[in-house]
């Protein structure tokens, strides 16, 4: 059983990857996780992919398992939090769940055993996502995008044949997900730089020391696991998101709350995300490109407690993303206080110009990137009309207390500036 190895303190006990691991499946269950009767669940698609194999390999070795959970392959599982709460009250303790599948399935599951108390194991089908090492589930709760607590899986498994025989799309979606990690990078560094968040060096280093040459081929399944997997770790170490994600992600909760669709299926997590990473490199350059005496001219006036009242209003006015006005106004300064931030940025603008040319790729080789791991880079083939796109845009900044670009642009006045070069995004 080839393992690779786990930073030091992790809720992760074991990682297995290599070609064929699909037959390691129950020495996992018997070394780490011993006495437990093991429990599959899957859809109909990645119990084909590898769930009917697991199933196989822990008959043939003795293990005794409960009727496998398989959700249809049409329509695919959504990650809903009452779905959790069903799966809850179906394990027991003397159970180990076994979640055969990529994001949804693995989500669902953890956090239906972290529900129940109880380890699971990870069997991952594709290199999709980050979630598979990460604490914590993406999930739809009431129709709200919510990182619901739970512990990360305590033994993972890999099978890269598996991997490599998912659909195409699918390894596309994790490496635009990996991608982002350039932007969630440049977002800390500023932070720090303006007192706001310190860095985390561990944090830092599990996402960012390796992120170029992770980025360099996206057809290399290798880098692109290990990649996502120590994205996942640095989320375990920091407890948060923040390594991962930025004003990309934030764009794509707001789509996905309001139920973005293309073609009649679901976009994947990571194809808008990557669209969000586009737009936020765009920005970063309008940044670059600007002198601290060009910005200071180009600034808006700030704007008053009821001027951002309304527009909030007029941003929420779907009514589909809850109640995010605390958020909004937790972060929102006005007055002095919104003037003494707009000094703070413009005193560091030449420092945030340097951190963010080291940091980022440029927009054209960014999305020369992307298009060579086939991920989706004009809005229109996600299903987003300009409407939508820029409404996105600005509604991303009202739905996390995080601090991101578009804070910092918002608050020197220079976000819709900046949000007029973004058109070029639609160009063919
Ligand atoms: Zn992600």
């Amino acid at each position: 059983m080839k393992t690779i190895s786990i930073p030091e303190g992790m809720q992760t006990a074991v990682f297995v990857m290599e070609s064929g691991a699909l037959k390691d499946a129950a020495q996992v269950v018997k070394e780490y996780f011993p006495g437990k009767t093991p429990w599959i669940v899957a859809d109909g698609n990645t119990w084909a992919a590898a769930g009917e194999k697991v199933a196989e390999v822990l008959k043939n070795a003795g293990l005794t398992a409960k009727e496998p959970k398989i959700f249809p392959a049409v329509p695919q599982p959504h990650p809903y939090e009452s779905t959790c709460q069903e799966l809850a009250k179906m394990i027991t303790p003397d159970m180990v769940p076994v979640a055969v599948g990529s994001g949804v399935i693995n989500d669902l599951v953890k956090r239906a055993s972290g529900i129940a108390g109880v380890r699971y194991f990870c069997v991952a089908t594709a290199a999709s996502v980050d979630g598979y090492t990460a604490a914590g589930a993406a999930l739809s709760v009431n129709g709200l995008k919510k990182t619901m607590p739970c512990p990360a899986p305590y033994a993972v498994l890999a099978d890269t044949d598996v991997l490599e025989s998912a659909p195409a799309p699918m390894m596309a979606a994790g490496y635009a997900d990996l991608f982002a990690k350039v932007v969630a990078g440049a977002e800390w560094k500023i932070s720090d730089l303006l007192g706001i968040l310190p860095i985390d060096k561990k944090a830092w280093d599990l996402v960012q020391k390796n992120l170029r040459m992770w980025l360099k081929d996206s057809s290399n399944l290798g880098y692109l696991f290990d990649g996502l997997a120590s994205t996942g770790y640095s989320m375990q170490v920091y407890n948060d998101s923040r390594p991962a994600s930025g004003m990309e992600h934030l764009m794509s909760h707001v789509w996905e709350m309001e139920g973005l669709t293309y073609q009649g299926t679901d976009v994947s997590h990571g194809f808008k995300v990557g669209i969000g990473t586009l737009a936020a490199i765009r920005l970063m350059e309008f940044i670059i490109g600007l002198s601290e005496a060009e910005a200071r001219k180009l600034a808006k006036p700030c704007e008053t407690l009821e001027e951002r009242q309304a527009n909030v209003k007029e941003l929420l006015k779907k009514n589909c993303y809850g109640d995010p006005e605390k958020i909004v106004f937790e972060k929102f300064k006005h007055g002095a206080a919104a003037e003494e931030r707009r000094e703070l940025i413009f005193r560091n603008w030449d420092q945030i110009r340097v951190l963010l040319k080291e940091q980022i790729f440029s927009y054209a080789d960014t999305k020369a990137l992307l298009e060579k791991a086939n991920a989706p880079v004009r809005p229109q083939e996600i299903g987003l009309d300009k409407e939508q796109f820029y409404h996105g845009l600005f509604t991303a900044q009202l739905i996390r207390t995080r601090y991101t670009l578009l804070d910092v642009l918002y608050e020197t006045g220079l976000l819709e500036e900046g949000a007029k070069t973004l058109d070029i995004m639609f160009e063919e």
